[in-house]
């Protein structure tokens, strides 16, 4: 599953071996040439049988080197076993010595029988051309050359020796001396092989491998996955991603980014079984293809889950990274590449969960996919059309019972899909990153709409995480727009929630103070659903805290809610604070709320949301009795999921 460049030395050897059958034309020259040496010293001799019969050996040595041949061709090298590459060599072996065995059989017979016929002259030549030109053929395998040499020349000069004739002794030493240079030579034609053959290697590794973890890249990936799907085998598909990696490397260096990315190599590796292949495919994502169940995939993505999200020891520091997974189980689509796209639906699902999960993917969450895809586009499009528009819902001051501030919310009026939730468009807003256009607007008009008010009424707008984010200068927009607005800008205040401070607090906190300098203020919005300790919040630039609504529901019917209640306008109080308490929704409620000392109450028990023209009588009213004023026309929030069914 991982390949390692020098652990490589059976796809080397299969390299080595398949040069050995490389040229199969010089082995068929050789027999015919050999052969027709052989039967041509058969007749100058007068049909001496012992060299048709060696010329008969010769045949039957060229079709089993032709058959092994054939053998080597019907093996699929990258496929092949050890047991094959060593059985293809050794049948190499064999045809080469048998043959260097039958000329030197020939040289020395030829000489020691007809020393002085010029059957020996052909003897002579055969033995030096053949000694010549072994050198290139087999120099992949330097073993079989050195024993092809040595069975060729040793008996040849022996014979040459024994016959004691000055000439043939000067040949005998020039077939000495052209033996020793193919020995050396084929050592030599060997290394430079080799060497060529490692770089090659190399190269082929770094194409289909990645630097860091040595996991295969997604070139390697993809040619392993390809293969696997060509050989019919169902494959399931695991895509892993980091959570907020940018984040981390960003803020604790590349030398950590890269260790965190082998550790999660390393737990990948860890939990692997034979067979499944593992790629780290992009920046921070990995991708796992098992052709174990689907269960077993859905058990490995579970446990994976969790091992990552363990605390790990990196660079000197403690660092939980958790991943994202999306599960294409085999046989979801039909080709690799749709499976790609599904595995890619699924991990998309699985951050916009809430990310530290696994999804596997389904028919179902493919549309809602494709829906919300199709929606992004008519987000970019409603922007352009001016299919937005603000509505608004009064705070009422529950000491003299009229409105202080309104509350700005956002609407989508779209052409055919109704009024769309800001719950549905805000994410997906965040997400395309539109919404710091779509949150300018809205900072704009809410204060626009505000100048139609008393001027005691100030005027509070939702600010989203991404309005942060340090391409956009939120400062710089709320300042101008005050400026053209002329508002005062103690009358704006900008909800923020716990959200926007997760990813770069020190960055959040300098833009609150920034904010703050220009006299506008800042709310905690959704207060008690966050995570954080109540310590925290004497630290954040921040002049009021609104509580949750799913807090406010359990006001009245628990009594731990109470409770928090007493702590929470205590800590209010002490921080000097404005509490604010949102949905609140029955007189029940408003009646326990009203005995504590909060600044502000929200709610249907009071008015939902409604437009800037039905706002207008309401804000002079005084609203002491908290019986219900719901607006008619407003859009409601039980509403909210069967207007984008
Ligand atoms: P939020 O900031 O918590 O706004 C309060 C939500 O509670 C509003 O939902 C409001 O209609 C609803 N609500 C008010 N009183 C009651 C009540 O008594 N009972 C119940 N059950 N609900 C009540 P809405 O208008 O659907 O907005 C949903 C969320 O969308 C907002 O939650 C806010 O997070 C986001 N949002 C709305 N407008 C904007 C905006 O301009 N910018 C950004 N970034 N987010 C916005
Ligand atoms: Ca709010
Ligand atoms: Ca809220």
């Amino acid at each position: 599953m991982i390949v390692d460049v020098h652990e490589n030395d059976i796809a080397m050897k299969s390299e080595l071996v398949a040069a050995l059958y490389a040229t199969p034309g010089t082995i068929l020259i050789g027999t015919v040439t050999v052969t027709a040496v052989m039967i041509a010293a058969g007749l100058l001799t007068g049909n001496d049988l012992v060299f048709y019969a060696m010329a008969a050996a010769m045949v039957a040595v060229g079709c089993f080197r032709h058959i092994s041949h054939h053998h080597y061709k019907s093996i699929h090298l990258t496929s092949a076993s050890v047991g094959d590459i060593d059985r293809l060599e050794k049948l190499a072996m064999a045809g080469a010595w048998s043959t260097a065995a039958l000329i030197a059989a020939f040289g020395a017979y030829a000489i020691l029988r007809y020393t002085h016929e010029p059957v020996a002259v052909l003897a002579v030549a055969q033995t030096i051309g053949y000694l010549a030109g072994i050198s290139g053929r087999n120099s992949s395998r330097p073993v079989i050359t050195r024993v092809q040499v040595l069975a060729a020349a040793t008996p040849f000069t022996l014979a040459l020796l024994w016959t004691r004739d000055p000439a043939y002794l000067v040949i005998a030493l020039s077939v000495a001396l052209t033996a020793v240079l193919t020995f050396s030579s084929a050592q030599v034609i060997h290394q430079i092989f080799v060497a060529r053959l490692r770089s090659i290697r190399e190269l082929e590794h770094l194409a289909v491998n990645d630097t860091i973890t040595s996991l295969y890249n997604r070139r390697g990936f993809m040619r392993e996955i390809r293969a696997v799907a060509a050989s019919g085998r169902p494959l399931t598909l695991i895509s892993i991603d980091i959570d907020r990696f940018k984040g981390i490397n960003d803020s604790l260096g590349h030398d950590v980014g890269d260790a965190l990315l082998k550790a999660v190599s390393e737990t990948l590796i860890a939990d692997l079984a034979p067979g499944d292949i593992a790629a780290r495919t992009g920046g921070d994502e990995f991708m796992v293809a098992t052709t174990r169940s689907v269960d077993d995939a859905t058990a490995l993505a579970a446990r994976l889950v969790m091992l990552l999200a363990s605390q790990r020891f990196i660079g000197g520091r403690h660092i939980t990274a958790t991943a994202s997974m999306g599960i294409a189980p085999a046989g979801c689509a039909p080709s690799i590449e749709e499976a790609l796209k599904c595995v890619d639906i699924a991990l998309y699902r699985a951050k916009l969960d809430g990310r530290n999960r696994f999804v596997v993917y389904t028919v179902a969450i493919r549309d809602e996919h494709e829906d919300s895809l199709a929606l992004e586009t008519e987000l970019r499009e409603g922007l352009r059309r001016g299919e937005f528009e603000l509505h608004f819902q009064p705070i009422y001051n529950p000491r003299s019972g009229s409105a202080m501030l309104v509350e700005a919310l956002l609407r989508w009026k779209h052409p055919y899909r109704g009024m769309v939730s800001p719950e549905i468009f805000i994410p997906l807003a965040e997400r395309t990153g539109l919404i710091t256009v779509l949150g300018s607007w809205a900072l704009g008009e809410a204060m626009r709409t505000a100048l139609s008010w008393p001027s005691s009424i100030g005027v509070s707008v939702n600010v989203s995480a991404r309005q942060f984010d340090h391409g956009h200068d939120l400062v710089g927009t709320v300042e101008a727009l005050i400026r053209m607005s002329g508002i005062e800008p103690a009358r704006l205040t900008i909800e923020i929630t716990e959200s926007s401070l997760i990813d770069d607090p020190d960055h959040v906190v300098s833009r609150l103070v920034a904010l703050r300098k220009l006299g506008v203020r800042i709310a905690l919005d959704d207060f008690g659903t966050g995570y954080s300790s109540l310590s925290y919040l004497a630290h954040l630039p921040i002049d009021t805290i609104k509580i949750d609504q799913s807090f406010t529901q359990e006001i009245g019917t628990s009594r731990k809610a109470d409770s928090l209640m007493n702590v929470i306008t205590q800590l209010a109080h002490d921080l000097e604070l404005r509490l604010i308490v949102e949905g609140v929704e029955t007189q029940e409620q408003l009646e326990v709320i009203k005995k504590h000392a909060v600044h502000g109450i929200q709610g249907f028990v009071f008015a939902r949301p409604m437009t800037a023209e039905e706002l207008l009588p309401m804000i002079g009213t005084r609203v002491a009795t908290g019986r219900t004023r719901a607006s008619r026309s407003g859009w409601r929030k039980s509403d909210r999921f069967s207007q984008v069914a």
